[in-house]
């Protein structure tokens, strides 16, 4: 037992708490949307075992709830979260999926998480003792659901570094390429618009980037569950990547990340290609920009999210992770649906982002944008709110002022 009362502490683009009672009620809004979204496609069929990597936050915990609680189908996540240690709490994607097991269990689900290096051999190799295990023989373990080989794996990693077997570090940097950046961005602290200025990044940063965040490791994870023979016929694979605006392409799109995105993408033809035995294929989805703990550290884009999200609720189009993640399962890759993929080959969430409409706004936005205007033209109030919830902080219902038990099981 560890009760105590948890306060928010920020440090940078990060709080260093995490709430465990309201990261539990965050997951159990997310499940409440995932089921009632999801409730033609779950009776159009079955989705079987679904493996997630990255499957404790944003747009990874999002598909781990909408294919268990959604799709009831049996999920294996990883991840690489900190458990409570005396009186720091966890991280907040611990406290996610103890509240996600918690329900799981509760509901007879079949839901495990390996919490551990997903770069590494070892994981891969725990993971697929885990479906050999527990997944393939649905007599098993009483009562378990499992349906066998993995229909579905997404590849949701964001990761700020990766290490080799001989201890080699990769770093990924969040750097332009060519040229020094100079352009807005916010400072939440005290709410102002600044000016982020950023050299232009190394070779080797651009190398080491893309070995975090390109495809390498998706590949490879697709590649051992092939040779373990654990792959379904007509496995589908999806990894997440993202475009964003003009006002962001020189940080983002045309920067380090944007250089690991364009190998993740093209991973995708070569994994293809691999599966062609099973007749599967890889695919990446193209997401919305959203606030999550890897998108915080942008710079310029929580301020690019703050203005989009004003104007896309404005318009009634803007869709939470959870919203986005329901209709990537219900119109591309549940049961009864297949990819619906632009002329680049890519299923394209963010579309209602990209529509142009939206896009001259912020961009006429943007080019006015000062700390004297920026409450008036960004949703700033929304911005902190959902980056606060992301901790579990600032839930409705939660009594803040009460002793919470810290110590809690992903069991
Ligand atoms: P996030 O920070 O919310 O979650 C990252 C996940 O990766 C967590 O589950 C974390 O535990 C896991 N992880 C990190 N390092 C790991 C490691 N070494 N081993 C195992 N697990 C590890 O991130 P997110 O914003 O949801 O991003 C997920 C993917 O979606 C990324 O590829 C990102 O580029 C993409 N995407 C994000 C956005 C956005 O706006 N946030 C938009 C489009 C696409």
């Amino acid at each position: 037992m560890a009760l105590q009362v948890v306060q928010p502490r920020i440090r940078g683009f990060v709080s260093v708490s995490a709430h465990p009672e309201g990261c539990a009620a965050n997951v159990r809004l997310q499940v409440a949307t995932a089921r009632a979204g999801l409730e033609a496609t779950r009776a159009a069929g079955r989705l079987g075992t679904t493996v997630v990597i990255g499957s404790s936050a944003g747009y990874g915990l999002a598909s781990t709830l909408s294919a268990c609680f959604g799709l009831d189908a049996p999920v294996l996540g990883v991840c690489f979260e900190r458990p409570a240690e005396g009186d720091r709490t966890a991280t907040a994607g611990w406290y996610n999926l103890a509240e996600a097991h918690r329900l799981a269990r509760s509901e007879g689900r079949h839901l495990e998480t390996i919490n551990a290096d997903a770069y590494q051999e070892a994981t891969k190799d725990a993971v697929i003792e885990a479906l050999r295990d527990r997944y393939l023989d649905a007599s098993g373990a009483a009562g378990i659901p499992a349906d066998g080989k993995v229909d579905l794996l997404i590849y949701s990693l964001a990761a700020p570094r990766r290490f080799a077997p001989d201890g080699t570090r990769w770093e990924s940097v969040l750097k332009p390429i060519g040229r020094r950046f100079t352009g807005k961005t916010i400072d939440l602290r005290n709410v102002t618009v600044t000016e982020a200025s950023l050299e232009a990044a190394t070779d080797e940063e651009i190398a080491a980037t893309i070995k975090v965040m390109g495809g390498e490791d998706w590949a490879r994870w697709v590649e051992r569950l092939q040779e373990a023979d654990l792959l379904a016929p007509g496995f589908r694979t999806v990894a997440y990547s993202y475009v964003g605006p003009q006002v962001t392409h020189d940080i983002y799109r045309t920067g380090t990340i944007g250089r690991a995105k364009a190998h993740l993408e093209a991973t995708a033809a070569q994994i293809t290609r691999q599966l062609a035995p099973l007749e599967g294929e890889a695919v990446i989805s193209v997401n919305k920009g959203v606030v999550t703990q890897a998108s915080a550290a942008i710079p310029g884009v929580s301020l690019y999210i703050s203005l989009l999200t004003r104007v896309m609720k404005a318009r009634g189009t803007d869709e939470s992770v959870i919203e986005q993640i329901v209709r990537l399962f219900r119109d591309h890759i549940g049961p009864g649906a297949a990819p619906r993929l632009d002329e680049g080959g890519h299923i394209r969430l963010d579309d209602r982002e990209l529509d142009p409409a939206v896009q001259a706004e912020v961009n006429a936005l943007w080019d006015i944008l000062t700390t004297g205007n920026l409450q008036q033209h960004a949703d700033i109030e929304g911005y902190q709110r959902t980056f606060a919830a992301l901790f579990g902080f600032g839930i409705d219902g939660v009594d803040y002022d009460a002793p919470t038990e810290t110590d809690r099981p992903l069991e």
